[in-house]
């Protein structure tokens, strides 16, 4: 419901008269009660058990994805029964590790930390595929193998709340144990719990929070986390020790000098764990090509706030970033209040964020400040308004990309607004974005975006805060994680040639690696403090198609998918007017020679083609596929099986699609005898004619398509309204032969 009445109820703000550079210094004042509270967990205006507020109310409807089992398709299924890749039981090195994704890519962070044969999990994400095109929208870690070995997974622990490390969860805990328990501090375990509840997964006895720097046992580990600051709140690292030796996980992380929310990179516990001695370290490879350091968020809020007052008076400021980042959302909240406007939430997701950092206390402001999106826009002054939108990646249903293309029913882009784009272009999505910031540039708005803004820090460190990490733990060995294989490779080099690490090991995902034991802070067994891969298992990636459809790359008929959109897709009904079926007794007996001199030949059918996603030459390319296929008919006995007919159809229909288009199109093709089914029949009886195709690619109808020719008369028949029980009992009429010609027939 709009209400601009309302609105104005509210109390609009009086009109700040901002010079550039004044926002700065009202940027730059931080209300030191407001610091001291939050340090007391009070931060924002939100907290545990406080009542919702009435904005977030309605942007926070739930939608069920799932029963529970529904979406889970394929993903549980057995892959053939794969060994443990580990050392035979109670033999090999104690420590071990084995990356199930995360390893050689950017996402699907999931990992099992073992001592001896018990293991834990850390992180279950996703990655979100480069061809959402063909229609997949979830690469998830394979699922299946988890499920066969989840006796000896005892529990998962997550880093934090990005979707490359908690969004693989709903297809995760369903192949775990039923008691296996699911730890993550308060802000992380507020969206794992919305994500749960849209798949009704959510058992609260099985998901436990923990507070950062709480020590506390983990399967065959006692762990103790540590704070990392990164681009989402609530980021630990992991600290897993064990009597065989430590290992650390650093998470994703960078160094946030001046944490906006308090939150300080925690150097103490790393530098005691330097002086304790660690087996492993495991750190975050993202940024490893990035010479230096990174710059802070409080700069990133200076530059917003400055570019937000360079835009006083002319209109309203439409500001994009990654709707997980609520210290940006805080930053462009400070920016906002400095320059006198209010902000509107366009898109669910940043409010969902917002909530979940609310429902933790951790919210940066609160949530009833914001103003309804479609109030806002429609009688809110411009010169007050700050528009937060999703769609910094231009995803297709994303807000900020709906409205470049003008697509949104309520964000109308006019020549006076700011857009101001707060994230970065993520590798894969260049021309996307550029597509739809060409798109908001043609509406003549002003765009705010690129290095020289400083309008975005990364949450991965560059190389100098990740030498300092990697001096300061000082492990036996390295183990880089979370990267391409190339920024693995670089990172081990970095931490051989520049920190002195001995030790360093780049694997790849389903490479289990094992470590020397230590007892006593003294290194025993034959490996010393060496590392050692133990063993290897070949991995599958499932794919998700947004939906319930999930399965492997074989199952989602992803090449099947690809291929149709690069060659098209003919499919062919054929009905058959003249076939002869059925041998008559009288035919037996006779030489091959005189069967086949006497078999009448020319096949006369009704060709139904239509082809998609394919260049048609306005009609010319269907005409000529006509042509070829009766063509070749008029050379076919009379007797010819239907999958002899389809065969030969599909044959021409390539043969046709190559000479006219020089395409390779996939080809169904379903022949069927005149009167018996059809297309029209509703029957869905097809056969690819001979294609390449495998039984897990062939949907049920086109499987049982591929029986004999008699089995698929019946068949049709049974499926199709207009056809009979049994068509001899009612031929069809014209173009059949007379009942002499059918007794000269010699059958084979
Ligand atoms: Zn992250
Ligand atoms: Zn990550």
């Amino acid at each position: 419901m709009r209400c601009a009445g309302k609105l104005r109820a509210r109390g609009v703000p009086a009109t700040s008269s901002l010079a550039k550079g004044c926002a700065r210094a009202q940027f730059r004042h931080r209300d030191v009660s407001v610091q001291a509270a939050q340090k007391k967990g009070g931060r924002g205006g939100g907290g545990q058990g406080q009542q919702k507020s009435p904005f977030l109310k309605k942007r926070l409807r739930l939608r069920k994805s799932s029963d529970g089992v529904s979406h889970l398709g394929s993903s549980l299924k057995s892959r053939g029964n794969r060994p443990f890749p580990g050392p035979p039981k109670g033999q090999g090195p104690p420590l071990r590790v084995l990356p199930i994704g995360g390893l050689g890519e950017i996402g699907m962070n999931c990992m099992l930390i073992g001592h001896e044969d018990r293991y834990i999990m850390l992180d279950a994400g996703l990655m979100f595929p480069d061809f959402a095109e063909i229609g997949m929208q979830k690469v998830l870690p394979d699922t299946s193998f988890l499920h066969q070995w989840k006796d000896l997974i005892e529990a998962v622990v997550i880093t934090h709340g990005h979707e490359d490390h908690i969004g693989a969860l709903a297809w995760v805990v369903p192949g775990l144990d039923p008691a296996t328990p699911i730890y993550a501090t308060k802000f992380v375990m507020n969206l794992v719990e919305r994500r749960m509840k849209e798949y009704n997964l959510w058992q609260p006895h099985r998901f436990k929070t923990f507070e950062v720097g709480s020590k506390f046992p983990v399967g065959p580990f006692e762990l103790e986390s540590f704070r990392v600051t990164h681009s989402i709140p609530d980021c630990i690292g992991c600290i897993l020790r064990s009597e065989s030796g430590t290992i650390v996980h650093t998470g994703d992380w960078r160094i946030e000098e001046k944490p906006v929310d308090g939150d300080e990179f925690d150097r103490a516990t790393l530098e005691k764990i330097g002086q304790e001695g660690a087996t492993l370290l495991m750190s975050d490879s993202t940024n490893v090509l990035s010479p230096g350091r990174t710059t802070s968020e409080s700069d990133v809020g200076v530059a917003l706030a400055n570019r937000m007052a360079q835009h006083h008076g002319k209109g309203r400021i439409i500001a994009t970033q990654f709707a997980s980042n609520i210290n940006r959302l805080g930053m462009l909240k400070k920016a906002a209040d400095a320059c006198g406007r209010k902000l509107a939430f366009a898109g669910p997701s940043i409010a969902q964020y917002l909530d979940a950092c609310n429902k933790a206390g951790r919210a940066p402001f609160d949530p009833s400040e914001l103003l309804d999106i479609e109030e806002a826009i429609e009688g809110y002054d411009s010169n007050k308004l700050v528009i937060v939108t999703t769609g910094s990646q231009a995803e297709p249903r994303a807000a900020l990309n709906l409205a470049a293309f003008g697509a949104s029913p309520f964000l109308k882009i006019q020549p006076e607004d700011l857009i101001l784009y707060s994230a970065k272009v993520i590798p894969g999505n260049e021309s996307r974005v550029m597509k739809m910031m060409n798109n908001l540039a043609g509406y003549g708005c002003e765009i705010a975006m690129g290095r020289g803004e400083n309008l975005h820090t990364s949450g991965h460190a560059y190389q100098e805060e990740q030498k300092e990490i990697l001096k300061m733990v000082n492990p036996d060995n390295f183990l880089p994680v979370h990267g391409e294989y190339a920024f693995l490779q670089h990172h081990a080099n970095m931490a051989e040639q520049e920190c002195g690490i001995r030790n360093t090991n780049v694997i790849r995902n389903g490479q289990m690696i094992g470590f020397g034991a230590k007892r006593n802070g003294k290194q025993v067994g034959d490996l010393g403090s060496l590392s050692k891969v133990v063993g290897n298992v070949k991995l599958f990636s499932f794919y998700n198609d947004g939906g319930k459809g999930t399965g492997t790359s074989e199952q989602m008929q992803l090449y099947e998918r690809i291929k149709i959109a690069q060659e098209g897709i003919v499919f062919t009904n054929v009905e058959v007017k003249n076939r002869v079926q059925g041998p008559p007794a009288q035919a037996r007996g006779k030489t091959r020679a005189s069967r086949q001199r006497e078999v009448p030949t020319g096949i006369q059918v009704n060709l139904r083609i239509t082809a998609r996603a394919l260049w048609i030459d306005e009609g010319r390319l269907i005409s000529e596929m006509n042509r070829f296929v009766k063509t070749r008919l008029r050379d076919m006995p009379v007797t010819s099986s239907l999958n002899e007919i389809e065969k030969v159809v599909s044959e021409e229909l390539r043969r046709c699609c190559k000479s006219h288009n020089n395409k390779r199109p996939e080809v169904i093709v379903m022949a069927h005898d005149a009167g018996v089914g059809g297309m029209s029949s509703g029957s869905g009886g097809a056969s690819r004619g001979g294609r390449r195709s495998s039984p897990a690619s062939q949907g049920g109808g086109r499987a049982a398509a591929a029986q004999g020719g008699g089995q698929r008369g019946q068949r049709l028949a049974q499926g199709g309204r207009q056809s009979r029980e049994n068509p001899r009992e009612n031929p069809p009429s014209g173009n059949k032969l007379s009942k002499e010609e059918v007794d000269r027939i010699e059958w084979p």
